[in-house]
């Protein structure tokens, strides 16, 4: 049976860091501000905005949400979004993705000033990122990281598999594993014989987006599997890319879902916040 990975402590751990760094600010007269900007009415996206704006209360943060109709147009998200950009106020800009399929995202992340892109998916951090000289990381990898470090499990030369190569998880997760001294592969819907290549995995992390997707036999024994997928079944449960009950036999160490990755997202989300009122403050 496997150790779990508690992602709900492990966050408040790190959220706990994250209030004492805002607290520090504030005693030097320095303010952090998060601007969530949230369009049209997902019912999933507006869980996690909520989620953003407790974790901002927890830790001290500013939250200024701003939650727009369906029907905004490209120019109003972009208007507001340059608003955002040069409110002083603001140190970090969120805009909660997927937006409605007419607007393009890849304009809107453009838009967003580097250094208060706190979801660093902008061209420039992304850049960053990979040539291993970066102010933010994206918040989902970055999550996962912290995961992995609390096994106390080393990547150094360890066989690392990613499923999936999204973005804002599955390249980036793969590029912090790599630069963690991990031996690398993604893997992706066109991979041939993908459970050889898992069950090589010392470390699994599953980014699919597709319930219970890894079996017990695309396992190594003792692998350390992290698992980002959060796919809503049909009875209203959430589930994992992880055949939990099965894998957990299996694993060295597991994280669950709800509570392994998720609230890592968020809480580096803080983290991130709170790094880039410290960089645009010069401290
Ligand atoms: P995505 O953009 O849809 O990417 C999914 C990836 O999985 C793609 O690269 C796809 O390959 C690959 N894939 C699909 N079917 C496959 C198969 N049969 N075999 C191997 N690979 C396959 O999704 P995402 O945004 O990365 O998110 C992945 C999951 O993580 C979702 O459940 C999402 O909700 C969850 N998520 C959770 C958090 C969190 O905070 N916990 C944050 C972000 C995302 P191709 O590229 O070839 O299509």
């Amino acid at each position: 049976m496997s150790k779990l990975i508690d992602g709900k402590e492990i966050s408040a751990r790190v959220k706990a860091r994250v209030a004492e760094e805002v607290a520090g600010l504030k005693a030097e007269g320095i303010s952090v501000g998060l601007a969530v900007v949230i369009v049209g009415d997902d019912p999933a996206s507006r869980i996690y905005v909520n989620s953003k704006k407790k974790a901002c209360a927890l830790c001290g943060i500013d939250s200024y949400e701003y939650a727009l109709p369906a029907s905004t147009t490209q120019e109003e998200l972009l208007a507001l979004v340059k608003k955002l950009c040069a409110d002083d106020a603001v140190n970090g800009i969120l805009v909660q993705l997927p937006l409605p399929s007419h607007l393009d995202e890849g304009q809107i992340i453009a838009a967003i000033d580097p250094k208060k892109d706190v979801d660093a998916f902008h061209a420039v951090n992304v850049g960053k990122i990979m040539i291993g000289d970066f102010d933010f990381l994206p918040c989902t990898p970055a999550g996962c990281m912290e995961l992995i470090d609390s096994t106390g499990v080393s990547v150094e030369g360890k066989r690392c598999v990613v499923i999936g190569r999204s973005n804002i998880v599955g390249k980036p997760m793969a590029m912090l594993l790599l630069h963690r001294n991990g031996t690398v592969t993604i893997c992706h819907s066109r991979t041939k014989d993908l459970a050889a290549i898992t069950r090589e995995a010392d470390i699994l992390v599953a980014a699919v987006g597709r319930p219970r997707f890894v079996t017990a036999d695309m396992v190594k024994e003792g692998a350390v599997v992290i698992d980002v997928g959060m796919n809503r079944l049909p009875d209203g449960k959430l589930c994992g890319d992880v055949d939990f009950e099965a894998v957990r036999e299996k694993a060295g160490y597991i994280t669950p879902v709800p509570g392994g990755v998720g609230p890592m997202t968020i809480a580096t989300l803080m983290q991130n916040t709170a790094t880039a009122a410290r960089i645009q403050n010069g401290r």
